[in-house]
């Protein structure tokens, strides 16, 4: 998969770095359990690649910067680059001046938002990220039918010395627009409520998301009747619309759209992430604790001491899931609905990629 993915975002006019970078984030996304995020976006990624929505091989510009901040634009480079500039910026920022916030505007598509938490986990630093989509219409507000904002995810990533990370990473939909395409492709199916149709009714069906293009091999969420649901009623919609004023007014990035305005706005990620420097935290006294890391492990511990709600059920903390299905599936294989993978070797195809270089 790592040949084959490489070689058709060089096709695309990746550099072999950056084709590398991407496929690499993609394919972790599918041993992570987040299949929406994987390998099956190749299609649409290389289509946005041609039709100018995502370009190659960028460098991320800091437009203004202090010692603790920085706003970034990603001038709509590939998400699995610009992202990984970006968190590098708020890392370097923290290391010197123990907190430190990055305004990411204009990215390509970030993918899964935990990967940015535990780069920065992976350098020691505590993480939270604040995503919208500009120009993606695809969640109803609380209350309403109609398409306002996307699904916004959400992101705390902990690094806990001596342990796995802790990463909480979700989008504010019930479930991510990537998730209803893996269902819409013969993939998991959603969980009831996922969905409202455009007549109102409330489903698990992916089909009125994506209209009459569900059939193609390029289904477009913003062609159907229907939308996606937020997680958790005026809870979930609250997050959700507050990653657009954090993720979209705030960075300047610019929300999912406006009234009056002809034409939807042009597809990116806006991200606000804040870094803070465990190092820097560590020097004032602590009633509980002996150190912030001893600290969430017996907390864990405890949590993961409750009684199950299901007998032989287990309690889990966040990250855990992707942590052991990633060991599972790295010794098993990476599982694909039938229709993602004929859709990826059609890419390869039509690119003039023969699979067979690479052993499929
Ligand atoms: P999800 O519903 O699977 O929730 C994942 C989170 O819940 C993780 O933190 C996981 O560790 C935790 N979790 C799952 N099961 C658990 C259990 N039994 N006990 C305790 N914790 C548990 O995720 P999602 O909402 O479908 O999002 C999928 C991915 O999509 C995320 O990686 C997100 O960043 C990504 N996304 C990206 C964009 C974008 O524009 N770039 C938009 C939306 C979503």
């Amino acid at each position: 998969m790592h040949g084959l993915g490489a070689a058709i975002f060089e096709a695309a006019g990746s550099s072999a770095k950056e084709a590398r970078t991407i496929i690499e984030r993609l394919a972790g996304a599918n041993l992570r359990g987040h299949d929406s995020h994987g390998v099956i976006r190749i299609p649409r990624y290389v289509q946005w690649a041609a039709d100018g929505l995502q370009v190659p091989n960028q460098t991320a510009e800091i437009l203004s910067e202090q010692p603790g901040f920085a706003i970034v634009d990603g001038r709509y480079g590939f998400g699995q680059s610009i992202g990984e500039q970006a968190v590098d910026i708020g890392i370097a920022k923290a290391r010197t001046q123990g907190v430190a916030m990055v305004a990411l505007r204009n990215s390509g598509h970030l993918g899964r938002i935990g990967d940015w938490a535990e780069r920065a986990a992976d350098a020691g630093l505590v993480s939270m990220h604040m995503v919208n989509v500009r120009g993606s219409l695809l969640v109803a507000p609380f209350g309403g039918v109609s398409r306002r904002s996307s699904t916004n995810p959400f992101c705390i990533g902990a690094p806990v010395a001596g342990a796995d990370h802790i990463v909480l990473d979700f989008a504010t939909s019930l479930v991510a627009e990537g998730k209803a395409l893996v269902a819409l492709k013969g993939g998991k199916p959603l969980p009831p409520g996922a969905i409202v149709a455009g007549d109102g009714t409330i489903t698990s069906d992916p089909a009125p998301l994506y209209g009459e293009t569900g059939n193609t091999i390029y289904p477009d969420p913003s062609q159907g009747p229907g939308a996606l649901r937020a997680f958790g009623d005026h809870k979930g919609f609250g997050m959700n619309f507050m990653m657009e004023v954090m993720a979209g007014a705030l960075t300047g990035s610019g929300t999912a759209g406006a009234l009056g305005e002809d034409q939807r706005r042009r597809f990116c990620n806006g991200m606000l992430s804040i870094y803070i420097d465990l190092d820097a935290m560590g020097g004032a006294p602590r009633e509980m604790g002996d150190s912030f890391a001893a600290e969430v492990l017996a907390y864990v511990d405890f949590v993961k001491s409750a009684t199950p709600a299901e007998a032989g059920g287990e309690v889990l903390v966040p990250g855990e899931p992707e942590r052991r299905l990633k060991a599972e599936r790295e010794a098993t294989g990476l599982p694909l609905a039938p229709q993602a993978w004929a859709d990826i070797l059609a890419t390869a195809e039509r690119m003039k990629i023969d699979p067979a270089r690479f052993g499929v």
